[in-house]
């Protein structure tokens, strides 16, 4: 355990090239710690003072690596960048120091390791379903980890727990800033009087940090969206990369939202097929309007009941918002659905549903839409698209247009 640890704790500061030495000053690496944000969005500056420049915004609840615990700046790591923080707004915790280990499982797929954690970080290694990895550290959504000499982030959705206590580590929610038994309920589809059954609580009470066992019982099983078949299409892929803004990619954000809504309808029974999975195009060989062809074509082979083709938005930085195309009258109610359903859940701008000549819902023969998720050009709606909270509120919104539209 020791060993395990030392090398833990070495591996996380040379990764972000810190320190010159892998084995220097263990005793102060072996104390690495974690501080999350407590200010409603906190300034990410380049030094120690307010007349150091603004390098990003924090949103409340984020987690960041301390590097020096200063009085009054703390100098941190965020999303693989160094820069400074106010200590007043950050509360400071020692990571987790044990080594756990997870198997990857990505069906068919190669599961990316990642720069960062979120899909605008570069992919610096790709993992086979099957293999071992130690988790460095836990994000929620994204973990940090170590597989042979590939060390990175990965999506949590790809890991299996081993579960060697018998207990399934991947039921056991570790409670960040801000949660509630009831967005924690809400999270996992479970009720909160079975949290609270589970895990012997005497009140609602939570804190962070605070681990807690989550069982889904059958009776939360969900088959609203039995039997439908449902193609999600990610916008772009491949060398066409769509638009390109803020530090994101079109093309990596329009996939990262399409999976998160693929596994939330699959969670309610549907069959959900991708025009595209990876960073390929529809028809990798195709020309540009082949490759757009393809897309709804995915949808008439699969009979599918509808077809969203999920896109991002670039146009000047005050554009805002978020908006829904169709074309065919017909499928005004589904554009609707999930326009209405989206900034619901999303808070974004309601911009507009409309009628479009896309070629990809043009030539499509089921009930299809395109959903414009947000700029990336624009600074506030682009923050979403950084989180995974935003993104999940992405995720949710078009699942829940989704659901409405099909009557729930
Ligand atoms: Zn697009």
């Amino acid at each position: 355990m020791k060993r395990k640890l030392l090398w833990f704790a070495s591996s996380v500061v040379l990764s972000f090239g810190l320190l010159s030495s892998p084995s220097s000053h263990v005793e102060a690496a072996s104390s690495i710690k974690e501080g999350t944000i407590t200010a409603y969005w906190l300034t990410f500056r380049s030094g120690p003072s307010t007349s150091h420049k603004a390098l990003d915004y924090i949103k409340k609840g984020e987690k960041v690596i301390i590097l020096k615990d200063g009085s009054t700046w703390d100098q941190v790591l965020y999303q693989g960048k160094t820069g400074y923080v106010h200590d007043n707004y950050i509360t400071v915790k020692t990571l987790q120091q044990s080594v756990e280990t997870k198997t990857v499982n990505a069906g068919s797929e190669r599961l990316n390791v990642r720069k960062g954690p979120s899909t605008s970080y570069s992919i610096i290694g790709k993992l086979n379903t099957g293999a071992t990895v130690e988790i460095l550290k836990d994000l929620g959504t994204w973990e940090y980890v170590k597989s042979g000499s590939t060390v990175g982030y990965v999506h949590s959705d790809f890991l299996e727990s081993k579960g060697s206590s018998g207990i399934n580590v991947s039921d056991i929610h570790v409670v960040n800033a801000g949660e509630t038994l009831w967005s924690i309920s809400q999270k996992y589809g479970v009720s909160v009087q079975s949290l609270l059954d589970r895990n012997q609580l005497n009140s609602n009470l939570i804190f962070p940090g605070q681990r807690l066992s989550i069982t889904k019982k059958a009776e939360t099983i969900d088959n609203r969206l039995a039997g439908k078949v449902i193609v999600l299409d990610p916008g772009h892929g491949d060398d066409r990369s769509g638009a390109v803004a803020n530090g994101l990619v079109e093309k990596e954000v329009n996939l990262d939202i399409t999976n998160r809504v693929k596994k939330k309808l699959e969670s309610s029974g549907a069959k959900v097929i991708l025009a595209r999975t990876g960073d390929t195009d529809c028809m990798p060989l195709g020309s540009y309007y082949e490759d757009l062809y393809c897309r709804p074509e995915v949808a008439t082979e699969n009979k599918a009941d509808i077809f969203v083709s999920i896109h991002a938005n670039a146009f000047t930085s005050t554009a805002t918002g978020a908006e829904t195309f169709y074309y065919k009258q017909s499928d005004q109610k589904l554009a609707q659905s999930l326009q209405d359903a989206y900034v619901k859940e999303t808070g974004l701008h309601n911009r507009r549903v409309a009628k479009e000549d896309f070629a990809v819902l043009r030539v499509s023969t089921v009930p299809s839409a395109l959903i414009e998720t947000g700029f990336l050009t624009n600074v506030n709606d682009s923050k979403l698209f950084k989180t995974e909270s935003g993104l999940n509120n992405m995720a949710t919104g078009i699942y829940k247009g989704i659901l409405k539209y099909f009557g729930y």
